[in-house]
């Protein structure tokens, strides 16, 4: 995803300059960074060791998750990144990945509730075959309810860094991880209001040869996933039954700050402050946030509600972004306390919009 900042922190710092000038009484104006400084991190309170438990496999991967813990997720997110670490398209790893992933909805499959949805895109390299996996869990008598939540997050790597020792730890794998425990869990408590779609949505990432670059990310080479589904769902009629498009997008950080992000929709944004309150983790919420460019806009622009779940600050206290896109995104830098937080907000936020 991309960060849409420079008019906003312009636009911020012009108002300011406004604000301050002329004003005799205004007291010195603090300098103000072209963009936005780092936010002072507040770490969660770590578990002791004692209290960290020793990941149990067996109950890591048990087919009834009875609920989610961060560990699960963690685990998850481990077995992902060991069965398909660079997941690029077109590459065995991006096989592989499809395949991690359908092999946890075995019993979905079975009911035909898996959807294999592949289509040619035209990148600026070529032609590449693409694959959004949906997972449906429908509502559940007797509190059954017309529409349908999509809880969505990409799966793959970044093309341009083919090359390097990209992983995406925390950009893709362990938001995969998350909706894998989440429908896990959703198989043993299916949903008691709307119905609630999984996507695993491909090639979100833009398409281009390597070296990476940032100007590599366009409108028309990006959100190819995304764009093909929110097309075709606005063809079949679909679209007119999805109450709400949530994205997870680098949430797993140990600093984990979740932006208040600029083009989700207010309403969202507020059930997501509500859901944090809600679980006990404000703490990992951010006041602000900018606008990013992600897998919420196809959506956003077809009239859908949207939520982006994100952090984008990912990185050092010199370079909020060292980590993002680079080798150090690793799982070294996620932790369990994260991905309980995710996991507890979007089970919540599920029930908040069912009872809206
Ligand atoms: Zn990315």
């Amino acid at each position: 995803m991309k960060r849409l900042h420079s008019n906003v922190a312009l636009f911020s710092a012009a108002l300011l300059l406004l604000l301050t000038a002329g004003c005799k009484a205004a007291p010195p104006a603090p300098s103000e960074p072209a963009q936005p400084a780092p936010q002072p991190v507040v770490v969660a309170p770590e578990p002791t060791p004692a209290a960290a438990p020793a990941i149990d496999p067996a109950q890591a991967s048990a087919p009834g998750l009875d609920h989610i813990t961060g560990a699960d997720v963690m685990k998850l997110t481990e077995q992902f990144l060991a069965a398909a670490p660079k997941r690029y398209i077109g590459s065995p790893g991006h096989a592989a990945a499809e395949k991690f992933i359908r092999d946890q909805f075995a019993p979905e499959v079975a009911r035909g509730n898996f959807v294999d949805d592949s289509f040619t895109a035209n990148t600026p390299i070529g032609p590449f075959t693409m694959h959004n996996l949906l997972v449906k869990f429908p509502s559940s008598t007797p509190v059954k309810k017309d529409g349908i939540i999509v809880f969505a997050s990409h799966y793959e790597t970044n093309y341009p860094l083919k090359d390097i020792n990209f992983v995406g730890a925390n950009d893709g794998a362990c938001t995969s991880a998350l909706l894998i425990a989440i429908g896990k869990y959703l198989r043993n408590h299916p949903p008691q209001g709307y119905s609630v779609w999984l996507l695993f949505d491909d090639g979100e990432e833009a398409v281009a040869n390597p070296p990476y670059r940032q100007d590599q990310w366009s409108d028309a080479n990006t959100l190819y996933g995304t764009r093909h589904i929110a097309a075709k769902w606005s063809g079949d009629g679909t679209l007119e039954h999805i109450k709400a498009f949530l994205v997870a997008d680098m949430i797993g950080w140990k600093e984990l700050k979740i932006d208040r992000e600029g083009n989700s929709t207010p309403w969202l944004e507020d059930l997501l402050a509500r859901a944090a309150s809600d679980t006990g983790h404000s703490r990992y919420l951010a006041a602000t946030g900018l606008p990013i460019d992600d897998d919420h806009k196809p959506f956003k622009q077809r009239g859908v509600p949207v939520l982006d779940v994100i952090d984008y600050e990912y990185g050092t206290p010199t370079d909020s972004e060292a980590f993002h896109h680079t080798e150090k995104d690793t799982i070294d830098k996620l932790s369990a306390a994260s991905l309980q937080a995710d996991a507890d907000i979007f089970l919540d936020l599920i029930k908040l919009i069912d009872q809206r």
